[in-house]
């Protein structure tokens, strides 16, 4: 799709948790899927295909349904991607890969879906199946994993080091160059996050500095030897520091929990809206599109730094995906940081 760089149209990219329910309960899970208490309020199917309807004026280049586990929502994720790619919308998934049965993805390819993204946690089942605490579950998402090779589809492996995985990466490197995709690939690192069942259980998973170190030399020596599969390094905390120093930057990014929450970035307690209340194009028109201008956004962003400060958060502000703050844009001033609890 070809659009114009006009952000007053819409986002270029959108996330939907379509649901946080999850068949797991992984140790690390940021938004403590499963357990939340976004769960408990979740956009019913008729809510979701009306705001994907909504959202298809906006002209998006790429719609992504997060979780979760998304596939628990399968019949109503196909219908979406349906809307979405006839409208040239590029559409992704995030999966465990427990559910991605032949004829599962089978249905997501035939209604359009372009990429899919797998978790694998280590070269080995052990460490794979300790992380997302239950047996298993390595096979299933390598059984998935091979299923794609057959259709014309992106795949995006999703690795998080733990101190018991951590040195693992490099075969498993090896382990998914061997299988010879013919698909478009890629391993995506991202560092652990403090964040939910990812914070309750940090003493025992968080890699350390000497740990993390190695990794980065690890990934920089594989990427020098141009592998057909490129190691990706995903920074969770670059926007919440860029965009506050450059609010002249337009959102060009909307993420939306699965009860319908419109929140500044994931890793943040702050929800700006709820399209239950609003239209998104309403919010948008409103001002989403310029929400790093105002001043609660960037306060509450300069607390977090690194990694580590993600978990410190809570020290100030309620927890992410469990007592957020809800100040809604439309109807309350977020350049009011009287609004804030304890100021
Ligand atoms: S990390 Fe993913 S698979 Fe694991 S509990 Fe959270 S949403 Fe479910």
């Amino acid at each position: 799709m070809n659009r114009n760089i006009d952000f007053t149209v819409g986002p270029y990219q959108l996330a939907l948790d379509i649901t946080n329910k999850c068949n797991l309960r992984c140790l690390h899970c940021y938004n403590a899927s499963g357990e939340n208490r976004v769960m408990e309020h979740e956009l019913s199917d008729d809510e979701v295909i009306k705001f994907v309807k909504d959202i298809l004026p906006m002209k998006l280049l790429n719609f992504c349904f997060c979780g979760g586990e998304t596939l628990l929502r399968k019949e109503l994720i196909c219908k979406c991607i349906k809307m979405l790619s006839n409208c040239g919308v590029r559409t992704a998934i995030v999966t465990n890969g427990i559910l991605a049965s032949e004829s599962v993805i089978r249905d997501l390819y035939h209604s359009g879906l372009n990429s899919i993204q797998f978790s694998v946690d280590g070269a080995k089942a052990e460490s794979h199946d300790k992380l997302r605490n239950k047996t298993g579950v390595y096979d299933s998402v390598f059984r998935a994993i091979d299923i794609v090779r057959k259709y014309d589809m992106e795949m995006s492996i999703a690795f998080t080091p733990t101190s018991f995985n951590i040195e693992e990466l490099e075969e498993l490197h090896t382990k998914l160059e061997s299988m010879s995709f013919n698909n478009k690939i890629e391993l995506r690192v991202q560092p652990l996050m403090p964040l939910g069942r990812g914070n309750k259980n940090l003493e025992n998973i968080c890699p350390t500095d000497i740990q993390y170190r190695k990794l980065v030399n690890t990934i920089n020596t594989i990427n020098a030897r141009n592998p057909s599969i490129k190691i990706v390094w995903g920074d969770p905390v670059d926007h919440l520091i860029r965009f506050p120093e450059h609010t002249e930057l337009p959102m060009y990014y909307i993420s939306i929990r699965a009860n319908g929450d419109i929140v500044t970035s994931p890793y943040l307690p702050l929800v700006v809206g709820n399209i239950r209340n609003h239209s998104i194009e309403e919010y948008w028109n409103g001002g989403l599109y310029e929400l790093w201008k105002k001043k609660i956004p960037c306060y509450m962003a300069a607390f977090i730094k690194s990694v580590g400060d993600m978990g410190r958060i809570t020290e100030k502000f309620p927890a992410t995906f469990m007592d957020d703050i809800y100040i809604d844009m439309l109807e309350k001033d977020l350049d009011d940081l009287s609004l804030l609890p304890n100021n």
